[in-house]
């Protein structure tokens, strides 16, 4: 999901704006002030994911079966 969340160095206001490439992220300007001096926040939710899907428990699931 390119939603990436911004906090405006001007008003410290946090805000999440739809982004479909890097270029349009220097582009951003805040809702509140307009100021264009906002700084990218990296999502926290997404380094959780990223942690989860190198999970073993399907694995060791299956392991547990025995044939013979
Ligand atoms: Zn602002």
């Amino acid at each position: 999901m390119p939603i990436y969340e911004f906090v405006c160095q001007s008003c410290h206001t946090p805000f999440e704006k739809f982004v479909l490439s890097a270029r349009d992220a220097k582009d951003i300007l805040c809702p509140r002030c307009g100021s264009s001096s906002v700084k990218k926040v990296v999502s926290s939710f997404s380094c959780c994911s990223s942690r989860s899907g190198q999970g073993g428990m399907p694995t060791a699931t299956c392991g547990t079966t025995r044939f013979g």
